[in-house]
């Protein structure tokens, strides 16, 4: 028997929340599957939106080459553009978009011989403070490329710092500057923009750009893989997960109260226990940060993480689920253990725990391919 942990990934329920994003959002959606579908497979996720997303978006060009080696026909748009100009052949002979972010990457590409024109999404810092030319670089900017013979067509973008967070105006802020800056741009031409990312698709709806939906490109990531990151979100239906990390029971130890588990006995029984060890560890992305108390379900049945997880293993309580035994499948995380829960727990987001699951074997389900 091969080692029983297993992350099932439904391509179907990442269709779904495709669909979501679209509906509610309108306009054109980018599907985000950056490092690798954050964890997912970007390839199977790609392909189980053939002919239906209206583009990929990836961190680098090594991301899109693994796309278009696999068939991946639909445009695809990479995050960062290029890191430098030996990759700019690659990136022409491949069709693929880029994101420029800042003045070394307008020289650069303005200076390069290209055998064809390239679409560039050029991206405007209008408040988050990590990539993007400044609003009083912008027009600028957008005049030098839009007259060169290197650019195709040109996408205004911008990416908002707390649209997870309702009660933050910050991305209000974002929107006016955004738009105060392409005022006079709206006036000579029908432009193409870019501004929101899951949280801004799920929480700001009211800042959609609705006269010209038809014309901004969303930018999905974290929602099409089931988890919903706004902070005041209250638990819904609106998407479904895509990932559910199992794996199952290998020893069942019978604690005595005052006994500790594990490294550190940092769980010490308050009384007599009965505990599972599950096959998965912070070597399978299962965080090591996670707290006593951390929610899994055994079996269809809710409890709880004890103690320090180790590198392979960790623990479960099964005191009041007597049933449980050497065998019994465990949820880590999935449809009924939310991944915001878990990471919660352990400090950190959903994103991280999806981006970190290795080592385990990946099974894919997609119903309309049966
Ligand atoms: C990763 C990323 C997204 C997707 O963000 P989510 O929060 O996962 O929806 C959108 N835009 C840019 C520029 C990104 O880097």
């Amino acid at each position: 028997m091969t080692r029983p942990a297993i992350a099932h990934i439904r391509l179907d329920a990442f269709r779904h929340n495709y669909r979501v994003a679209k509906q509610r959002y309108g306009g054109k959606a980018m599907a985000v599957i950056k490092a690798n579908a954050y964890g997912h497979g970007a390839v199977h996720c790609a392909k189980s939106l053939k002919n239906e997303a209206d583009g990929f978006a990836v961190a680098c060009l090594e991301e899109a080459l693994q796309l278009r080696e696999a068939g991946i026909a639909e445009p695809i748009l990479l995050l960062e553009g290029f890191f430098d100009a030996a990759e700019l052949a690659e990136i022409v002979a491949n069709d693929l978009w880029i994101v420029i972010h800042a003045q070394w990457q307008i020289d650069i590409f303005l200076a390069a011989k290209l055998t064809q024109a390239l679409q560039v999404w050029l991206k405007m810092d209008s408040g988050m403070h990590r990539v993007g030319l400044s609003p009083s670089e912008y027009v600028r900017a957008y005049t030098c490329l839009k007259a060169h013979k290197n650019v195709a067509k040109i996408v205004l973008m911008t990416h908002f710092a707390n649209a997870d967070n309702l009660s933050s105006a910050h991305t209000l802020q974002q929107v006016d500057i955004f738009q105060d800056t392409i005022h006079d741009l709206t006036k000579l031409a029908k432009l193409e923009t870019s501004l929101a990312n899951s949280a801004a698709i799920l929480g700001w709806q009211k800042i959609r750009p609705l006269a010209d939906i038809e014309n901004h490109w969303s930018r999905p990531g974290i929602m099409l893989y089931g988890a919903n990151p706004i902070i005041q979100a209250s638990a819904d239906d609106l998407l479904q997960p895509v990932m559910q990390l199992n794996a199952r029971i290998i020893s069942i130890r019978y604690i005595k109260k005052g006994q500790g588990i594990g490294y550190g006995s940092l769980f010490t029984a308050e009384r007599d226990a009965t505990v599972g060890v599950v096959a998965c560890g912070y070597a399978d992305g299962y965080p090591r940060s996670a707290k006593t108390g951390t929610p899994m379900a055994v079996e269809g049945r809710m409890t709880r993480l004890l103690g320090r997880v180790s590198m392979d293993m960790l623990f479960v309580d099964l005191t009041d689920i007597p049933t449980a035994g050497v065998g019994s499948q465990v949820e880590l995380w999935g449809k009924q253990v939310s991944a915001n829960a878990v990471a919660a727990s352990a400090g950190t987001i959903a994103y991280e725990l999806f981006c970190n699951v290795k080592r385990v074997h990946f099974q894919y389900f997609d119903p309309s391919n049966i």
